[in-house]
């Protein structure tokens, strides 16, 4: 009886999924001039969310090791011979399991990971060596109570609750380490510095490309659409790297062939706008879609799944363990800007940084319900905006698709306010 519904509720669950991400896909691709090179990645979500969710192919032998945010250093589990794959998932199918099973007040990201977790255990519980999760916000934390149960082996990474003290600093470092340690019984493979130094490499490659098409948003007409951006970074979560390097590779260079030939997706002159806050995940890109049908154009970001993924390489001397773990453990935590960090004032400097360096006109503040640690520090965030004359629309949202309506109102008043501004200057 608990199998044949246990099995209904997968089948609907896979069949809202591909639904879902068809939906998503549709809106994605319903803009004009769009890059060639981005039918890799329309392809690649259309193929791995068609019947439920199915992870990439890999060696038979290579084991997973799901990461539950950003702070899980990616580097260590590739020279342990795994494959990272990080399982913050973006789908109102999970979300919507998940919410059987946790508070109707938990963080929609929290829900659907948890409820994404579920609906595959009987695949998934047998491929996943371990689902990593930092001691970041208290939501995950206590979400891995539930993980542990389904069954997955579940691993609890210790975060410090600030990055600005050597104490804390150190509190990390001696975490990843135990974490190096605890990898090598889970994966049956040593770490050693050749293979750790590969790893730095491979992931130093990709956040090189990374760097230049982010660099491509910089200035000039929008040669390509945030939203699309949001869609590359939720591929690096899934796909073989290898891949995703060459599928980007081939967009940075179409994209500088068309900066080259004056070409721009939209209104060369779209209001340049920035978005922060909770992450958007594939298939829940609602926000960047509405924005940028409403006119704008997201030129920069600065949320956990996108800018802050891939933008700081690994600092080290010596090709040796005791100095390259520790390099790692810093690379991960000084860029963190997570507003689970108390405080947090790396944040708003580096939103200035980019608002001044982007010509930014102005910041779209996404908020899941439920998400206390980024609810609460909009008003500052609103604060040190409104010290440089920036505007921000903030807006508190969830995965269902219910409030797209409202949104977009608010959306095009924020981005029609933007223009009246300009025109007063
Ligand atoms: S919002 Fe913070 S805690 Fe959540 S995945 Fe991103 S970095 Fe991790
Ligand atoms: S969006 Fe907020 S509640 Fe959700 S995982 Fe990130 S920090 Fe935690």
């Amino acid at each position: 009886m608990e199998n044949e519904r246990f099995a209904r509720m997968q089948k609907t669950t896979r069949l809202h999924l591909g639904m879902e991400a068809t939906e998503t896909l549709q809106r994605l691709t319903d803009f004009p001039d769009q890059p060639k090179a981005m039918d890799y990645f329309y392809d690649f979500f259309r193929r791995t969310f068609a019947d439920g969710l199915t992870l990439p192919p890999r060696p038979a032998e290579q084991k997973v090791i799901g990461t539950m945010c950003l702070q899980v250093p990616d580097e260590l589990i590739v020279a342990a011979g795994a494959k990272p794959l990080r399982l913050c998932s973006g789908a109102y199918a999970f979300d919507q399991v998940g919410a059987e099973m946790l508070p109707a007040k938990s963080c929609p990201l929290v829900r659907a990971t948890t409820g994404m977790l579920h609906a595959n255990h009987p695949d998934w519980g047998r491929e996943l060596a371990a689902v990593v999760i930092p001691t970041t916000c208290d939501q995950k934390k206590k979400c891995g109570e539930m993980i542990a149960t389904m069954p997955y082996p579940v691993y609890n990474l210790e975060m410090p609750s600030t990055k600005d003290s050597e104490a804390s600093r150190l509190y990390w470092q001696e975490s990843v380490k135990q974490f190096t340690l605890d990898l090598q019984g889970i994966t049956g493979r040593k770490i050693t510095a050749r293979s750790l130094q590969a790893a730095i490499t491979q992931g130093s490659a990709a956040s090189a490309l990374f760097r230049r098409l982010d660099d491509l948003r910089k200035s000039g007409g929008p040669v390509i659409f945030g939203k699309d951006i949001f869609l590359v970074t939720s591929g690096y979560f899934i796909d073989d790297p290898e891949r995703w390097g060459n599928a980007v590779h081939h967009l940075i260079t179409e994209l500088e062939e068309r900066k080259q030939a004056g070409l721009t997706v939209g209104n060369r002159a779209a209001p340049r706008l920035l978005l922060t806050g909770s992450p958007p995940i594939f298939p829940n890109l609602k926000v960047p879609i509405l924005v940028e049908q409403s006119g704008g154009v997201i030129v920069a970001d600065e949320v956990c799944s996108s800018n802050r993924l891939l933008s700081d390489g690994v600092a080290y001397d010596q090709v040796t363990l005791n100095d390259m773990v520790p390099a790692v453990a810093d690379r991960a935590l000084k860029p963190c800007t997570c507003p689970c960090l108390t405080p947090n004032h790396d944040r708003s400097r580096r939103l200035v940084e980019l608002i001044r360096d982007r010509g930014i006109e102005g910041v779209v503040y996404q908020a899941f319900s439920g998400c206390l640690p980024y609810e609460m520090e909009q008003r500052q965030i609103n604060t040190t905006l409104s010290g440089i004359g920036v505007p921000m629309l903030y807006l508190e949202t969830d995965y269902s698709p219910e409030d797209q309506g409202q949104l977009a109102t608010r959306i095009e008043a924020f981005i029609e306010s933007i223009i009246a501004r300009r025109r007063k200057k």
